[in-house]
C-alpha cells in the first residue's frame, strides 16, 4: 500500500474531524500538491465532504474536509433462531431505520433471505435512499460461519443452511460486498464499536437458548481456525450436572445454564416458563424461585468464564442475549464465581457488565464489519480508481 494513496490518506480522516490540506500535509509529510490531488479524488467519491473553513491566519481562510458517513448506507442484518432485526445505518454505524420481525431460521435460507431483502428495501424507502446508495451488507447468523466465503458450516439449528452461499443469494438483490459472520461475533464487534472503542480486550457473552462468546483480543475479532472460536456453550461445566446436551455430550454449559435449562429446573418446581422472555418477566416480577435459578445459572457460566479470564485476560466482559435481560441476578452469579476463581492479576481491573446496546449489538456489529471493509485503504483506492 503506497502511503500517499487516497485510501491511506482517508484512514486519517475516518475519525470525522475536519482538517485542512495543510493539516494533512503536516501529518503525513506529503507534498501539498499530492494532498490536494488526493482530496479531489476523495471528494469525487462523496466519502469526503467540505465542512467549511478553518480560522484564518491572515488572508483567505483554508477549507476543511471531513469523512461524510452519510454518503452511503449499510444494510445490517441480525438473524436469530426465531427473530431477526434488520437496520439501515450510515457508514458511521448510526441506525437510520430498523425493523424487528418474527421468522424461523429453520424455514431455510431462501425464504428467510428473501424476507430480509423485502424488509431491507422497505427500510431504504422509509429513509428515502435509493438502492444504489447501499455500500455493503452485513449479516449475522445463529451458527458457525466460514467468514471468508459467507457460508454456514454445519449449523446445528439451521436445517438447509449448511454450505449455503448466503452472499450469492443476497447479491442477486444487492450487488455489493456482503459479509457474513456468526451472530455472537458481530455482537462483540457492535458492543465494542458502540460502547468500548478504547478497550482492546473484550469478551461478549451471549446467554439465550444457546451460550456463545465473541472474542476481541488486541483490538481484533478472533474467529479461530474454523470460525468456531468462542463456542462456550459446549464447554463442560467443572463439577456441573451431567445434563444431556443437543451436541451429544453431557454437562455442557448450555445444557446446564442456557434459557431452556433454567426453564426445565423451574418446571420441576411447578413453574411453567415457556420462553426466555417469560423467564425474564418472571424475574422482573420478583419471583424468588426464578431469581435463584438464574443466579445459579450465572454461577455455572462464571465457572467457565473464570477459565476464559485466565486464558485471555480481557478487561471487559459484556453479558448480552435474551436471558441476560434478567439483569443483575445473572450478573451477580457470574461475578461471584469469576472473581473468586480467576487469578487476582487477571481480575484486578476486570469489569463484568450488562450489554448497553439494547438488543442492537448484532446490527451495530454487522454495520461495523461492512464499514471496516468498504472504508479500508484497498477498497477506497479501488473506488477512486474506478471513478477516474
Ligand atoms: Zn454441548
Amino acid at each position: 500500500m503506497r502511503p500517499n494513496s487516497a485510501g491511506s490518506l482517508f484512514q486519517l480522516l475516518r475519525d470525522g474531524q475536519p482538517r485542512t490540506r495543510a493539516d494533512l500535509a503536516a501529518t503525513t509529510g506529503l507534498a501539498r500538491s499530492t494532498v490536494a490531488a488526493r482530496i479531489e479524488d476523495l471528494l469525487a467519491t462523496g466519502l469526503l465532504a467540505p465542512t467549511g473553513e478553518a480560522a484564518s491566519t491572515g488572508g483567505r481562510p483554508p477549507a476543511t474536509f471531513a469523512f461524510n458517513p452519510r454518503a452511503r448506507v449499510v444494510v445490517a442484518v441480525d438473524l436469530g433462531v426465531s427473530h431477526a432485526r434488520v437496520a439501515v445505518t450510515d457508514l458511521g454505524g448510526h441506525v437510520l431505520a430498523e425493523d424487528t420481525l418474527d421468522l424461523a431460521i429453520a424455514d431455510g435460507p431462501e425464504p428467510v433471505l428473501d424476507r430480509v431483502v423485502e424488509v431491507a428495501r422497505a427500510l431504504l424507502r422509509e429513509v428515502g435512499r435509493p438502492e444504489s446508495d447501499v455500500a455493503g451488507m452485513g449479516v449475522g447468523l445463529p451458527g458457525p460461519v466460514e467468514h471468508a466465503s459467507g457460508r454456514p458450516t454445519s449449523p446445528p439449528i439451521m436445517p438447509g443452511w449448511d454450505g449455503f452461499d448466503v452472499p450469492a443469494r443476497l447479491g442477486e438483490a444487492f450487488p455489493v460486498p456482503i459479509l457474513v459472520d456468526n451472530d455472537v461475533n458481530i455482537m462483540a464487534l457492535g458492543e465494542h464499536e458502540a460502547v468500548w472503542p478504547d478497550v482492546d480486550d473484550l469478551l461478549f457473552v451471549k446467554i439465550a437458548t444457546g451460550i456463545g462468546a465473541g472474542i476481541i483480543s488486541d483490538g481484533t475479532l478472533q474467529r479461530g481456525a474454523q470460525g468456531a472460536a468462542g463456542d462456550l456453550g459446549h464447554i463442560a461445566v467443572p463439577g456441573g450436572a451431567q445434563a444431556p446436551c443437543r451436541c451429544g455430550n453431557l454437562g455442557c454449559l448450555e445444557a446446564v445454564a442456557g434459557g431452556p435449562a433454567v426453564a426445565a429446573a423451574l418446571r420441576e418446581q411447578g413453574l411453567e416458563v415457556p420462553s426466555n422472555a417469560a423467564l425474564v418477566d418472571l424475574i422482573r416480577s420478583g419471583n424468588l424461585e426464578a431469581t435463584l435459578a438464574v443466579r445459579q445459572a450465572g454461577r455455572e457460566i462464571g465457572a467457565v468464564l473464570a477459565t476464559c479470564v485466565n486464558l485471555l485476560n480481557p478487561s471487559v466482559i459484556v453479558i448480552g442475549g435474551a436471558v441476560a435481560a434478567a439483569g443483575e441476578h445473572l450478573l451477580a452469579g457470574i461475578r461471584e464465581v469469576v472473581y473468586t476463581r480467576s487469578l487476582p492479576l487477571a481480575t484486578q481491573h476486570l469489569r463484568i457488565v450488562a450489554s448497553r446496546t439494547a438488543g442492537r449489538a448484532g446490527v451495530l456489529g454487522a454495520a461495523a464489519m461492512v464499514a471496516q471493509h468498504v472504508l479500508s485503504p484497498e477498497q477506497i483506492n479501488a473506488l477512486v480508481g474506478s471513478a477516474d
